[in-house]
């Protein structure tokens, strides 16, 4: 295949390559000229929707120039080359000092002890990976058994947390998320633990829901089980999206190294921290909860700091870009943004759930997301599921997904929208009116849709009746 001009002097789009398939399985055997190549990868993303549009993810999707630019302007650094680039080292130090100081980290070390990440996953994973030797060092040393370590969390867990568990063969014990307990049951949690419990995992904006576990309380109820029983068994926080917004929105929340056994927080600078992927944090109350052998010490900084990571090489942009938000937006900046997030959240959510064929899964708004579902009543009757609704406004160029949730309630199907920076009130104004337009088509079909009648069936067998 050669993608050549006709001549030197053919446009892109008068080119071979604009009449022929592109490369699937084989590296070209020839050049193509790189702005007919650049010309054809664009296009490749140029039907996707406008992400500012896609209310389905979590991650950043505007930032301002200047961050942009600092990012474009190190997209060839790499992180790890620290004798290249040590201040890049330093800036990471100082990242990760903020965040610690944010989180109220007792440590009173120069540098505080965390690690920077791709994203929470990594960040959860060396999480979840400290508190394990951490168990079986101790298990080691009283000279009991440390093959058989299990994790508590509910079952709003974020798929990361399964594959650490497969990963690292730790058993997963979940607590159902139900109706009547729509964030962790503290209580279930609880029951679930015993001498091989590695740690309990609550989430701070669960991905599922929204909602935040509450910390506060599992710290006061493991504090007397762990007296009751002599473990001691901690707490690693999910803070995935809730980890930048607490510390803005609501300070005065004990959910962080205030409380007695949260040993261990993550969060993704790249969801509320504001930056482009792919970025996260992890920090530890201080160094002895950070396992020696998970870490390797640079003294060349003035200092020595602590390095701990799944990956070695990794772009440097992020930690240049979250730096660059610290200062510039400052406390006040943060606080300035994720409140109007959560203002246009809240319009959302009374506008939608006032809307007689849905409601809210939760009346409380406690991040810029949320999920609410089909009423139970219009249920019965509708030709159309949320399922329909996600794909009617895809054609509008929104992206709203629809789900099922956990085990024990997979039969509720919810939507869910993420407002982030970049959504203002006048696109939320848009987005109702274009939900309201498609709830309107879709009242007006007469026979059900494939989804529908997908559901029907399913629930038929499960006993549910629909009438038409
Ligand atoms: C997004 C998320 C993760 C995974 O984070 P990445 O940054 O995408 O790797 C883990 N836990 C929770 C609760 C999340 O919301």
């Amino acid at each position: 295949m050669k993608f050549n001009r006709k001549n030197e002097s053919s446009d892109i789009f008068g080119s071979d390559a604009m009449r022929k398939p592109a490369p699937k399985e084989f590296i070209p055997k020839h050049r193509t000229p790189a702005e007919t190549a650049y010309q054809m990868v664009k296009d490749e993303t140029f039907p996707q929707t406008q992400p500012r549009l896609n209310l389905a993810t979590f991650v950043t999707t505007y930032m301002d120039d200047y961050g942009t630019r600092l990012m474009n302007e190190a997209v060839g650094i790499n992180y790890i080359d620290e004798t290249e680039y040590p201040r890049v080292a330093v800036m990471c130090g100082r990242c990760i000092n903020m965040v610690a100081n944010m989180w109220n980290s007792p440590e009173q070390s120069e540098w505080k002890t965390g690690a920077v990440g791709i994203g929470s996953s990594e960040a959860c994973m060396l999480g979840g990976v400290a508190a394990w030797l951490r168990w079986r060092e101790r298990r080691k040393a009283e000279g009991k058994a440390y093959d058989k370590p299990n994790l508590v969390m509910s079952s709003a867990y974020q798929v990361v947390w399964e594959k650490f568990c497969q990963l690292w063969q730790i058993e997963m014990r979940t607590v159902p998320l139900t109706q009547d307990h729509p964030t962790l049951n503290i209580e279930e949690a609880i029951r679930m633990c015993d001498e091989n419990t590695i740690c309990i995992v609550p989430i701070e904006g669960v991905t599922w829901t929204g909602l935040n576990d509450d910390v506060e309380a599992l710290d006061a109820a493991l504090d007397a089980y762990n007296k009751k029983t002599g473990y001691d068994i901690p707490i690693h926080v999910d803070a995935a999206s809730g980890g930048f917004i607490l510390p803005f929105l609501n300070p005065g929340k004990k959910w962080d190294f205030r409380l007695k056994w949260v040993c261990s927080i993550s969060t993704s600078g790249h969801k509320y921290g504001l930056v482009y992927p792919g970025l996260g944090w992890i920090i530890w109350r201080d160094k002895n909860y950070l396992p020696k052998d998970m870490s390797f010490s640079v003294n060349y900084l003035g200092a020595s700091i602590t390095q701990v990571g799944l990956n070695f090489s990794r772009p440097a942009a992020q930690i240049l870009a979250q730096y660059y938000n610290f200062i510039h937006l400052g406390m006040e900046g943060y606080r300035d943004i994720h409140e109007n997030s959560m203002d246009v959240a809240a319009y959302c959510h009374k506008e939608i759930g006032s809307m007689p064929c849905f409601r809210n899964y939760s009346g409380r708004l406690e991040n810029p997301l949320f999920v609410w579902y089909m009423d139970e009543e219009y249920d019965k009757t509708a030709k159309w599921t949320l399922f329909d609704l996600q794909d009617s406004l895809m054609q509008k160029g929104w992206m709203v997904p629809a789900y099922t949730m956990p085990k024990d309630i997979e039969d509720m199907v919810v939507m869910r929208i993420v407002v982030r920076q970049g959504m203002s009130r006048d696109m939320a104004d848009m987005l109702v009116q274009d939900i309201k337009d498609s709830v309107a088509e879709l009242e007006k079909l007469q026979y059900p849709t494939p989804t529908r009648i997908a559901a029907e069936k399913e629930s038929s067998q499960k006993g549910k009746v629909y009438t038409h």
